[in-house]
């Protein structure tokens, strides 16, 4: 049966960019029951912990928004913790959900999980037809398993547990640690501060010819909600907008959203990661799904949001 405003829901990383979204979106869509605990009340990675929950929640949908995640560095650095973590999670909340006999759920898993090399823009269908960026072949193969275990409840159990692919995240309660963080975050919090500082240049990482693609977070809720309702049943879905720009491109829309006249400054010392990762995205486009905000918009409203920025009018 399709989800109804009374369907009790499982967000799992609420406190997160994506997970806050999705409640943000639940709630302006009137979804009254919706489940959230924080890491003290309800350890992902703790199995039992986990089981017994869902045991006595029994949700009617889940979205495993929940995720070890961050940018190229930390990928790079943390390799340990971004497999064993996101696999841990995973696998708990996947074959925790099918244990409490949960029918519904929605893995998030991300645009890297795609080969290094792959024609663009990627489809759903290229997953596993190469090997993977090295900086973040940890968590990707983490949540290629994640893909793969949702289809194998499928097949063995006949559970309805999809995966969606989002490409490139920022918004709300976006990570802006310069270590960790994504290159739109650590862009707008550089360009602000050299701003503050009225520093003459910023530093972006890199050739600044990587491109990528950025989908608004609460463009992603969206797309998300829009499947869960639609009772969408079906493979793998990539969802983003379907356009890229190069890091130069992104590193001159920043430094405009954010007033700072100064230059840029490509440190080539740091890795540029996968040369291109553009998301097809004809498959959503086909069941009726498109993102309605433009990446100026987008980080305009990123910038508002953002826990450095202080109304300075600007
Ligand atoms: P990726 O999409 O998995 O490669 O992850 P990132 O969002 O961290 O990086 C995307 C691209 O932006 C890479 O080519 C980075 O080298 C480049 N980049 C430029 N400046 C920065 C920065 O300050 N932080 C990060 N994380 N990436 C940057």
């Amino acid at each position: 049966s399709l989800p109804s405003i009374a369907s009790r829901i499982f967000v799992t990383g609420h406190r997160g960019m994506v997970g806050s979204a999705l409640v943000r979106r639940l709630q302006a869509g009137g979804y009254t029951n919706i489940l959230t605990r924080s890491r003290t009340e309800l350890d992902l990675l703790d199995q039992r912990a986990v089981q017994a929950f869902l045991a006595e929640e029994t949700p009617d949908y889940i979205f495993i928004a929940a995720a070890r995640v961050g940018g190229i560095q930390a990928n790079n650095i943390h390799r340990a913790d971004f497999i064993y973590q996101n696999l841990m999670i995973e696998a708990n909340l996947i074959h925790g959900a099918h244990l409490a006999g949960v029918q519904r759920l929605m893995f998030l898993g991300s645009s890297c999980i795609y080969p290094r090399d792959c024609a663009q823009p990627i489809k759903e269908d290229y997953l596993l037809t190469g090997p993977l960026e090295p900086t973040n072949e940890p968590y990707a193969i983490a949540k290629i398993a994640g893909i793969k275990l949702a289809e194998s409840y499928n097949r063995q159990h006949g559970r309805q547990y999809i995966s969606v692919m989002p490409t490139n995240l920022y918004g709300p309660n976006d990570n802006y640690d310069l270590a960790n963080s994504h290159v739109l975050p650590a862009l707008l919090r550089k360009a602000h501060e050299a701003r503050q500082r009225g520093d003459a240049e910023y530093v972006v990482w890199g050739t600044g010819r990587p491109m990528r693609e950025f989908l608004y977070v609460d463009d992603l809720a969206d797309a998300c909600v829009f499947l869960m309702e639609q009772g969408y049943d079906g493979p793998l879905v990539n969802i983003g907008t379907g356009t890229d720009v190069t890091i130069r491109e992104l590193a001159e829309t920043v430094m405009q959203v954010v007033g700072f006249e100064g230059r840029i400054v490509f440190d080539d010392s740091k890795p540029d990661g996968t040369p291109r990762k553009l998301l097809d995205v004809s498959r959503l486009a086909g069941l009726g799904w498109t993102a309605r905000t433009t990446l100026a918009d987008g980080i305009r409203l990123a910038y508002l949001s953002a826990p450095f920025h202080t109304g300075c009018g600007c």
